[in-house]
């Protein structure tokens, strides 16, 4: 409860300082999406202000059915808000260093988690991300077949560096419809 209630305080001192009137077109066509991890939140690390960019953000930074949902749904409503015409969205998939995810790779964690949530263990070995490169070279094959997302969104792929703070590319822009 102390930690709500610091968090309320904050909101009511942020809301002291607040502009309205932001536009739901964000500044910059390229989307974040990141992990939930409390170190790297992109208003930091990438400089981002209100109204900058889409950011959108789970556990490992990993694409689920979910996410190719919620792109989907992006894609649609921003073509729509332009007037039908066709969205130049960009997608930056950015995964760290010392993920938690990584975790999952561990048969014995994989074990324990199948035994307290009665899901099967694989599917935790699937969202595990200790190999960052391939796992985001994965994902962005898995949006390149997904029917809900359009070939046109142009993806890239990037680690962050929990230690130094930089960002490093692990594969370069392009549209799904290029291939990966
Ligand atoms: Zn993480």
């Amino acid at each position: 409860m102390a930690d709500l209630q610091n968090l309320i305080e904050r909101n009511r001192q942020f809301a002291d300082q607040y502009e309205g009137n932001l536009s739901i077109i964000p500044r910059f066509s390229t989307m974040v999406f990141t992990c939930v991890d409390a170190r790297i939140d992109p208003a930091h690390f990438l400089g981002l202000g209100l109204g900058d960019a889409l950011v959108f953000r789970n556990a490992g930074a990993r694409v689920t059915n979910d996410v190719e949902l919620e792109l989907g749904i992006l894609w649609t409503l921003a073509s729509r808000l332009s007037g039908g015409a066709l969205p130049s969205l960009a997608l930056a998939i950015i995964q760290h260093t010392d993920c938690g995810y990584e975790r999952l790779a561990n048969p014995e964690l994989q074990q324990a988690l199948s035994r307290n949530l009665g899901v099967d263990k694989a599917e935790f070995g699937a969202l595990a991300n200790a190999d960052h490169p391939e796992t985001i070279r994965k994902d962005i094959e898995r949006l390149h077949r997904s029917p809900l997302v359009p070939n046109e969104l142009v993806v890239s792929g990037h680690l962050y560096n929990v230690t130094d703070g930089l960002l490093q590319e692990v594969v370069a822009p392009a549209p799904l419809q290029s291939g990966t």
